[in-house]
């Protein structure tokens, strides 16, 4: 499917700034420059108990609830809970955050099967992925374990070898503090910055604002390709058994309104042509589980802000779909027009 240039809606996060820079509109030491929020740090985890993650964190796994996170078609996860670890059930896929994240400081402790089952790429193998499965930060089981460099743990899978082998041995609690920079695309899906990456591993420096060479890969060395600036975290399902807890994420920048990844299920429940006449709305699938909005001779990208209300990044449109009995319905609003939308039965 051809994508139209501007439906990845990809021109406004192309300006969000790389790295902060002094602001001009404030002088030095101004004393009417607002401070920074104040939050509670949270706590260090031990191997024995977990820490308590800052009060701005958004908590992807607390010990108990799975509900942040979904299968690959964005169903309920098969991972499973035990002990207070999110565990990978070999052969059930990734498990992708229901939220999508843009730039963001990822906390995830892991631990690799005790005893060690396998070797080298076969031994505890996971990783973090972002940007909807495309970039690796390595999970594996490298205490006293041979395997090649850039396969190794905390490394950026098949491009950049951790800068240390910072590993604790099976089955104790590794900790990645990763620092996650979204690539930016302009309007024609033309890269503008890399994607870059910095991991601590247990505390230690292992991967120091590293730029991507494009989606990292077995044997392959990819392209970039065009994607929306804010897609689902993911954990890996390499069919081992490797636990997971106290995750937690912190948006960078000041998104405008949270973003989900809804399941496909109900994505293509909304596809059709709605009303007739002058307002006739078209919803196709777009990949990575956003929608297209047709009408009025414009296409629009759609993201999630919850499972039936969705929002463009280019233009200031809102859509809600609403289900009543075996009839679906559109309601479209422009601008600030909340009580009056536009509205379309599905045809
Ligand atoms: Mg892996």
């Amino acid at each position: 499917m051809k994508i139209p240039a501007l439906a990845l809606g990809l021109a406004l996060v192309a300006t969000l700034p790389l790295r902060a820079e002094p602001d001009p509109n404030w002088l030095d030491h101004d004393r009417d420059r607002p401070m920074a929020p104040v939050i509670d740090p949270g706590t260090a985890s031990t191997n024995e108990q977990p820490g308590r993650p800052p009060s701005d964190a958004i908590v992807l796994f607390d010990g108990t609830d799975t509900s942040a996170w979904a299968a690959e078609d964005g169903s309920p996860t098969k991972w499973v809970v035990h002990d207070g670890a999110f565990e990978c059930v070999p052969g059930s896929g990734y498990s992708h955050t229901r939220r999508c994240f843009g730039d963001c400081q990822l906390h995830v402790e892991w631990a690799s099967p005790n005893p060690p089952h396998g070797e080298s790429q076969g031994r505890g193998n996971s990783g973090v992925f972002f940007g909807f499965d495309r970039y690796e930060v390595q999970v594996l089981d490298s205490y006293q374990s041979k395997t090649y460099a850039d396969g190794a743990a905390a490394a950026i899978y098949g491009q950049y070898p951790p800068l240390a082998n910072a590993m604790r041995p099976p089955g104790v609690w590794e900790v990645y503090d990763i620092i996650w920079t979204a690539p930016r695309f302009d309007d024609a899906g033309k890269l503008l910055h890399k994607a870059r990456i910095t991991v601590l591993h247990n505390g230690v420096l292992v991967q120091n604002n590293v730029e991507l060479t494009g989606p990292t890969g077995w044997i392959n060395r990819l392209p970039y390709e065009a994607h929306p600036y804010r897609t689902p975290i993911a954990l890996q399902d390499h069919h081992n058994p490797v636990r997971f807890r106290n995750i937690w994420v912190r948006e960078l920048g000041n998104p405008r309104k949270p973003e989900y990844r809804l399941a496909d299920a109900l994505l293509d429940s909304y596809a059709g042509t709605y009303g007739k006449g002058h307002n006739v709305f078209v919803i196709t699938r777009l990949p990575d589980g956003l929608l297209n909005l047709h009408f009025s001779d414009r296409d629009l990208v759609l993201h999630a802000e919850s499972p039936t209300k969705f929002y463009a990044l280019s233009t200031d449109v809102q859509a809600e779909f609403v289900t009543s009995g075996a009839t679906k319905q559109i309601q479209v609003t422009v601008g600030e027009d909340e009580l009056h939308p536009m509205t379309g039965d599905r045809e």
